[in-house]
C-alpha cells in the first residue's frame, strides 16, 4: 500500500510499504477513505518529538471502511464505515472505565520509554512516535486499528466524510476545551489560537451557550475565519492582548480562557519569547508557553483556564502567583475522544454544526509531503488539509 512516511526531520516520502495485518483478536483493518493533517503532526515534522524512526507512517485523523476484523471484534463487520479516534484505548482499564480514554493503561506497549522521557505515559496514539506506541498512522491506504471493538464509531448515515472525519480528533478536542470552561449564560470565552482546533473550540463555546467569543491569533485569514463563526478577534501583533481583553470586558477579563496553541506558541516581539527559544534550544525548558502565560494573566478572577494545546514537558516562568491569588481553575487533558464521538455525531446529524467548515485544501495522499509544507508555512491561506488515498 501507499503511505506517508517520516524519513527524518522535515523529510517525508509517500512510499510503498507492506499492507497491515491483523495481529490481535481485537484488531480491524480499515481501508482509508479520508485522512487529515493535524497541527500536532507538525511537531513530528519539525522534529520536536523524540523516538521517531525512519519509515514511520504518520497520521492520526482517519476514517474508512472495515475490510477485515479479528475474532474478538463482534460489533463491526466487513463493509462498515467507521471513524477512528486518535487515542488508542482498551475500554477496560481503570482509566478507560473512568472515561479518561487518553490515559488508557493498556494501549501503549512502550509505556516504559514514555515514562523515562516524559515521566509518565499516556495512551498510545496512531502515528505518533515509538514512545507513544509505535502504531503506524492513517495517512495511508490501510491501517490496523487495535481495540477495534471499542474505539471506532460506525457511521450509518449518508453524511459525507468531510462532515464526520474530524470526530477523530479536532472537533472533540475543541469541544472538550469549551466544555471544560463550564460555560454559563452571558459568558465571554477567549481562545488563544485560531487554527482548526481553536475554531472548533469557538464554535463549541457558542453551542454551549457562550455569549461572546474572542479569538486571538496573528494570521488575518484565520481571524477572518474566526469572525465567520461569530467571534470577535484580536491580532496579538497589533495589540497588547491582556489590555485589549480587559477593555472588552469592563476591566474584568474573560470568564474563561482556552489555550489552543500549546508548546510552539509564537510571539516574535517579546523578550520572554526569546528567553523561551534559548531555553528550549538548549533543552533547559521543553515548552514555549507564551499563550498559556497570557491566558493566566488575562482571565477574570475566579475564572477557568482550559488547556487543549499540546504540551510535553516543563515550562519556565509559570505565573503561579496570579493563578493562586486570583482563584483561577486550570482544566486540561489530551482529548478523551471516545467520550464525545457519539454526542457530537448527534449534533452533526441535527444540523447544529457542519465540521467541514474548517477544510481549506483537499489533496491526494501522494501530495502529503507538499501539504505539510503548505500547512506549516500557512501558504495559500491553508487552514486544514484532507488527504484522499
Ligand atoms: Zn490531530
Ligand atoms: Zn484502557
Amino acid at each position: 500500500m501507499r503511505a506517508n512516511c517520516w524519513m527524518g526531520k522535515t523529510s517525508l516520502e509517500v512510499q510503498n510499504v507492506p499492507d497491515p495485518q491483523i495481529l490481535n483478536d481485537r484488531d480491524a483493518i480499515v481501508k482509508i477513505t479520508s485522512t487529515a493533517i493535524c497541527g500536532s503532526d507538525l511537531h513530528l515534522f519539525d522534529g520536536y518529538i523524540p523516538t521517531m524512526k525512519k519509515g514511520d507512517i504518520l497520521g492520526h485523523e482517519f476514517m474508512g471502511e472495515v475490510v477485515e476484523v479479528g475474532r474478538g471484534v463482534g460489533n463491526l463487520k466487513v463493509g462498515d464505515r467507521v471513524i477512528v479516534p486518535f487515542t488508542i484505548s482498551c475500554g477496560n482499564c481503570l482509566s478507560c472505565q473512568a472515561g479518561l480514554f487518553s490515559l488508557c493503561e493498556n494501549s501503549n506497549p512502550n509505556a516504559g520509554i514514555a515514562e523515562k522521557l516524559m515521566g509518565y505515559s499516556p495512551a498510545a496514539l496512531f502515528g505518533y512516535s515509538h514512545m507513544l506506541g509505535g502504531f503506524p498512522g492513517g495517512q495511508a491506504e490501510y491501517a490496523r486499528v487495535p481495540f477495534a471493538d471499542f474505539g471506532p464509531l460506525k457511521i450509518e448515515d449518508d453524511l459525507p466524510d468531510e462532515q464526520v472525519l474530524f470526530l477523530t480528533d479536532i472537533f472533540p478536542t475543541g469541544f472538550m476545551g469549551a466544555e471544560m470552561c463550564d460555560i454559563q449564560p452571558g459568558d465571554t470565552i477567549a481562545v488563544w489560537g485560531a487554527g482548526p482546533v481553536g475554531q472548533f473550540a469557538m464554535a463549541s463555546a457558542f453551542l454551549l451557550g457562550a455569549e461572546r467569543v474572542i479569538a486571538i491569533d496573528r494570521f488575518p485569514y484565520r481571524l477572518e475565519r474566526a469572525r465567520k463563526t461569530g467571534a470577535e478577534t484580536l491580532n496579538y501583533e497589533e495589540v497588547s492582548v491582556p489590555e485589549a481583553l480587559r477593555e472588552m470586558t469592563a476591566g474584568r477579563g474573560p470568564d474563561a480562557c482556552i489555550d489552543a496553541v500549546g508548546m510552539e506558541a509564537h510571539h516574535s516581539s517579546t523578550a520572554m519569547h526569546a528567553y523561551d527559544r534559548v531555553k528550549q534550544a538548549t533543552k533547559l525548558e521543553t515548552e514555549r508557553p507564551h499563550a498559556l502565560r497570557e491566558a493566566i494573566m488575562s482571565c477574570k478572577n475566579g475564572g477557568t483556564i482550559s488547556i487543549i494545546g499540546v504540551y510535553g514537558g516543563m515550562m519556565d516562568k509559570f505565573p503561579i502567583g496570579p493563578l493562586m491569588n486570583r482563584s483561577l481553575t486550570v482544566r486540561t487533558g489530551q482529548c478523551h475522544v471516545q467520550r464525545y464521538t457519539r454526542p457530537l455525531l448527534e449534533r452533526i446529524r441535527n444540523g447544529e454544526i457542519d465540521p467541514s467548515f474548517v477544510i481549506s485544501h483537499t489533496l491526494r495522499l501522494d501530495e502529503a509531503p507538499k501539504g505539510y509544507v503548505t500547512f506549516r508555512d500557512k501558504q495559500d491561506e491553508c487552514n486544514k488539509i484532507v488527504l484522499k488515498p
